[in-house]
Parts: structure tokens; sequence; C-alpha cells
């Protein structure tokens, strides 16, 4: 029997721990070393930030999840990797450390925003990283709108969180006006030419207009370069003051992990890893999802996406079945299947990948794409809990939104 030990039980990892339970019941020991007691889908993190979070239907606790799927949940959070006697060193919750015995090792514990060293940022910004900070988020977040007087909101970075961000509170903000609420101004601040810097330019471009129509301020060729307790200033020398500040910029794997365990890590602390997930210097040890860099054939690198992390996942827990009933490991190819980004709870766009022909002349747009949105999930949450678990999620939360104030 071997022993798989799986560190962070996110989009990839908790997808991972499942497939590998089901597919080795018994024969081998699957461990998920995750220091929260929940799972979230990351990209709803901007739903508990706007209080609009179903906490209740969407969320997983693990413990529970492990017991029924044949994995356990050990609370800890990885700090190093003792690679000579294969052994992954852990901080426990209550601040002891142990240590965790793996005959395989899959590192996959995602990625944080990058402050790039914006002199303030980190005192002064709240980052969507973890659903606590996301909690933390909306505490302050509801506690402005009871002040009934008219808010700022700052969010630095146009890419998928700060667009989904913004536009989810102003959705709030305007649902809840009724309810003399405060008015929450929302400045969307970005330092390229266009919002969503790493999607077609089309795409770019109808997401503008839904964040303008939403009276959502956008402000393009804008880069922060300092931020205080009440506000930002530009790189222009221009103040732009809030009653709340968010960081929702660029992307890199968490510094703790850089050096750790004398793997390879590229600038962005991610783990570097071959085209079959194995780390380039220990091939019991794998890496998948955001804190990996995964090459491509064509040169390129897979990107930072919920998806790829998915579909990676799903690959890994096959490659590793075969290799444990002694076969070779196979490479991970991933093909971008396009991009969906919410506007708000009942409008999204989408379009084909940015390497498509398609990707610059064909966006789609909408109610119907925003429930493509929602089927990205619900995909996720089938590999996690199965399609009658989820079938029955659905039609819980239709009734539950049926006798909720205001559609919120
Ligand atoms: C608000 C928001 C919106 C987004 N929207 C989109 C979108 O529309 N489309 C898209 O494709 N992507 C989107 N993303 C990105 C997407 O969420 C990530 O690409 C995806 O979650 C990566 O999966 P992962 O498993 O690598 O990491 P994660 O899902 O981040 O999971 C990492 C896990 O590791 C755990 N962990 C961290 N440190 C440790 C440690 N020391 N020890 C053990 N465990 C640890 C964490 O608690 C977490 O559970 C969005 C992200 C955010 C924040």
């Amino acid at each position: 029997m071997s022993r798989i030990v799986i560190v962070g039980g996110g989009a990839a990892g908790i997808e991972l721990s499942t497939l590998l339970a089901k597919a080795n019941r018994k024969k081998h020991e699957i461990i998920l070393v995750e220091p929260e007691t929940d799972h979230y889908w990351k990209p709803r993190l901007h739903e508990i930030a706007a209080g609009t979070f179903d906490r209740e239907l969407d969320s997983v606790c693990y413990f529970t999840h492990g017991a029924i799927n044949g994995y356990q949940h050990y609370q800890a959070a990885m700090t190093d990797i003792d690679r000579e006697n294969k052994m992954l060193c852990v901080r426990r919750n209550d601040g002891t450390e142990a240590a965790v015995k793996y005959d395989y090792l899959v590192v996959a514990v995602g990625a944080v925003s990058n402050d790039f060293n914006t002199s303030g940022a980190r005192d002064n910004c709240i980052f969507l990283d973890s659903a606590s900070q996301a909690r933390h988020a909306w505490n302050k977040i509801s506690q402005l709108l009871r002040e009934g007087d008219d808010r700022t909101v700052n969010i630095v970075g146009a890419g998928a969180t700060g667009v989904e961000l913004a536009a989810e509170l102003a959705r709030v903000s305007h649902k809840l006006q009724r309810y003399n609420a405060a008015k929450l101004t929302i400045n969307l601040i970005e330092a390229a030419d266009r919002v969503l810097p790493n999607s077609p330019q089309k795409m770019s471009a109808k997401v503008l207009k839904e964040l303008q129509r939403t009276n959502i301020n956008v402000l393009l060729n804008t880069r922060i370069s300092e931020v205080s307790e009440h506000g930002m200033v530009t790189a222009d020398n221009q103040s732009l003051e809030a009653d709340i500040q968010f960081w929702a910029a660029g992307v890199k794997a968490p510094e703790w992990l850089k050096g750790v365990g004398g793997l390879e890590y590229n600038r962005m602390n991610q783990i570097i890893v071959n085209a079959n997930l194995t780390t380039t210097v220990d091939d019991s040890i794998f890496s998948l999802g955001d804190c990996a860099s995964i090459p491509q054939a064509d040169g390129s690198f897979v990107p930072p996406k919920a998806q790829a992390a998915n579909r990676a996942a799903v690959h890994l827990s096959k490659s590793l079945t075969s290799l444990l009933r002694g076969k070779e490991l196979t490479d991970f190819e991933f093909k971008d299947g396009g991009m969906v980004v919410a506007v708000g709870h009942h409008f999204a766009v989408g379009s084909f990948a940015p390497q498509s022909k398609m990707a610059n002349k064909l966006v789609f747009k909408g109610r119907l794409i925003r429930r493509l949105y929602d089927t990205i999930f619900r995909l996720h949450q089938r590999t996690v809990e199965g399609m009658f678990t989820v079938s029955r999620l659905i039609i819980t939360k239709r009734l539950k939104a049926l006798f909720q104030p205001n559609g919120m």
C-alpha cells in the first residue's frame, strides 16, 4: 500500500483527492493536507466578499467529504519538505509542528495576488486570496453599507477577479438602495490599456461596456504607486480616496513556497515541473494548479486558471493510478476551452481561447452565458460531490432564491 499526500484542497487538490480515493479505495492511502475546514470554489470568493455566497449550499466540509469518499483530511499547513526522508513538514492549526510520511507527494497550494512591492498595498488593501480574507471583506463592506452615506471602493486590477468583484459589489449596492444602504462608488483601476488584458480584445471591449453601463468608474492606463489608509496615489500623482481598497492584480505562487524542498522554482515562485507533472528534481513529487509551472508542447505554459487546475487534477488522478498499477506516467496537455467572466449575477461574457482563430471574432454575452459560467462551477461540484448531490443542490438553491429579499 502506498501513501499519497496531496497538499492544498482547492480547485485542483479536492478533485484529485476525490478521484484518487475513488479509484484506489482500500488499495492506497490518500491524505489531503489543508489548513481550512471547508472548501470554497475560488472563482466565487468575490461573492463571499459581496455577501451573496450561499455557504450552506456551495461549500464542502473536508472532514465529512473525506470520510464519505475515502480520503483523510489532515488539518494543517505545509511548511517544508524533507525529501531525503520523504516527510512533509506541517504546522497544525494549534501552532504545533508535525511531519507526514509520503510515498508520493502532490503540491497544489494555489497562488496569491502580486502587489509588485507597491508601497502600502499589503497593509491598506484587502486581498481575495482565501475565504477568510473574503469574509473579512464582507464584514467591512456590510459595515459601510449600513452607514448610509455615499462611500467609495478602490479595486486595483481589472483581471477576472477585479471585474467580477466590481460588478458584484455594484449590484449589491444598487439592490440595497431601497433599504437606505450606502451608495457605493466603485473605481476599477488597471495599469494596462484594457480590462481583462489576457483575454481577446473584443471580449475586453464588451466587458468594459457592461461595467460602464453599471456605473463602475474604469480607470485604464493607471498604475498605482502608493497606497495609504484612505486612498491611493497613481504614478502620475492623481489621488484616489476610498473607504475600502482591494488589491486584485497579478498572480504568483506564495512567497513561503520558494526554495522549499530544494525543488526548482521560477520567478513567480512556481514549482517547475515536467509535462507529466513530476517536479524536475524529484519524480515522487508532483505539482499542479496555479503553483506549478507546467510546460506545453508548443513552448508555452499552462495558464493559472480554474479550468486548467481541474483538467490537470483529472489527468493526474488517471496517470498516478496507472503508475500505482505499474504503468508509465503520461503527459498533461491543456486545451484551453476559452474564458467566461461574470459581470454581475445575471450577465456574463465569454470567448474562445486567446490562441483560437475565433477568439477575436466571436464573443458571447448575456444571461445564457451566465448560466454557462455557473455550469463550470457545477462541473467541479459534480466531480467532487457526484451528479445526484449537484442536482439536489441546484433545486434547493432555486427554491431558496424565491424566499430571499429582493432576489439577492
Ligand atoms: C475572486 C477570484 C475570481 C476568479 N475567477 C476566475 C475565473 O473566472 N476563471 C478562472 O479560470 N479562474 C478564476 N480565478 C482563478 C482560479 O480560482 C484559480 O486558477 C484556481 O482556483 C487554481 O486552483 P488551485 O487548486 O491551483 O488553487 P486554489 O484553488 O487557490 O487552492 C489552493 C488550496 O491550497 C490551500 N493552501 C494554501 N497554503 C497551504 C499550505 N501551506 N498547506 C496546505 N494547503 C495550503 C488553500 O487553503 C487552498 O485550499 C479566480 C480567482 C479569484 C480569487
